[in-house]
């Protein structure tokens, strides 16, 4: 089971921002940036391109969906987009509120505070239509 089943199933915490049948975006732990967020099918797949093209392209539309609602909430020059999954075998968007090249290299991180990650997580969660 991947760590991110064991978020969608409440095994472990996460700091959620929307969920419906199919998906679940929560914060990722450990930010490039402030609003840095995942997006994640529950059914637990591997690679992306594993799935079929129509949970692709609702995986894209909630993607989507989660993007303006960062957007919203963090100021940013634009919202970034990546796909790896090379450390959790389960696949997952990013969704990274860009300033500069660096906030998408996975090598510039920041700190978040309980409280911070709680608000920010809130706050994007009452901008998601
Ligand atoms: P990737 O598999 O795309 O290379 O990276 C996995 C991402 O998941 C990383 O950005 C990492 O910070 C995040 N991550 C790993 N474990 C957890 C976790 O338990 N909770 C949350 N919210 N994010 C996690």
């Amino acid at each position: 089971m991947s760590i991110f089943t064991k978020i969608i199933t409440g095994e472990i915490p996460s700091y959620k921002v929307a969920e419906d049948d199919n998906f679940i975006a929560f914060l990722d732990i450990n930010p490039n940036a402030k609003g840095h967020t995942l997006v994640v099918p529950k059914k637990e797949e591997d690679k992306i391109f594993d799935l079929s093209k129509e949970e692709y392209k609702n995986l894209m539309d909630f993607s989507f969906r989660i993007a303006k609602a960062i957007e919203k909430t963090v100021p940013c020059k634009r919202v970034g987009m990546s796909v790896i999954g090379l450390e959790v075998p389960h696949v997952h968007v990013h969704l990274i509120p860009l300033n500069e090249m660096a906030d998408i290299q996975f090598t510039k991180k920041v700190k978040l505070t309980n409280d911070e990650f709680v608000s920010l997580a809130k706050s994007i969660s009452n901008n998601f239509i």
